[in-house]
């Protein structure tokens, strides 16, 4: 059977007054990513992860980011394309895995609705999505929460497969 394996990475630095925004999900804290859209690291890493899995362009070539369409813009409209074009190709998702490294805020009570999140714009049930977070153990721009940054494995599977 023919399956597709991809990766995504994505970081942003994190500044005062901006809101803090993962997988479409709008978290209390002092700060939030810098970034052309709304800088959501998760959904940024999935479109990657979904584009690299179909040997489709990558984010920053599907959406230049010195393009006035996508200022402040909900990052779930590039994940809804990637979702596109991966059901053009023939692929389903059969599971995403998503890690989140940030120190503060912790993402706990939060997982399920940005699972939730992720499950609705891909298409497919929340069982099929997984998202961690992970601190930087204080070290680096990381650990100091002068940035966020996030990983997505996903595995994209014909859309006939059960
Ligand atoms: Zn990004």
């Amino acid at each position: 059977m023919d399956f597709r394996i991809g990766h995504g990475f994505d970081l942003h630095r994190l500044e005062a007054g901006r809101p803090l925004v993962i997988a479409g999900h709008t978290l209390e804290h002092d700060r939030g990513p810098a970034g052309h859209s709304d800088g959501d690291v998760v959904y940024h890493a999935v479109t990657d992860a979904i584009c690299g899995a179909l040997g489709e362009p990558d984010i920053g070539q599907l959406f230049p980011d010195n393009d006035p369409k996508w200022k402040d813009a909900d990052s779930s409209i590039f994940v809804a394309e990637a979702a596109r074009r991966m059901g053009a190709a023939g692929y389903a998702v059969g599971n995403l895995d998503v890690t989140v490294i940030l120190e503060r805020p912790r993402l706990g009570p939060h997982k399920q609705a940005m699972r939730e999140n992720l499950a609705g714009v891909l298409g497919c049930g929340a069982a099929r999505v997984n998202l961690k977070g992970k601190s930087h153990e204080g070290v680096d721009a990381l650990g100091e929460n002068r940035a966020i940054a996030c990983h997505a494995v996903v595995l994209l599977k014909p859309s006939e497969a059960k």
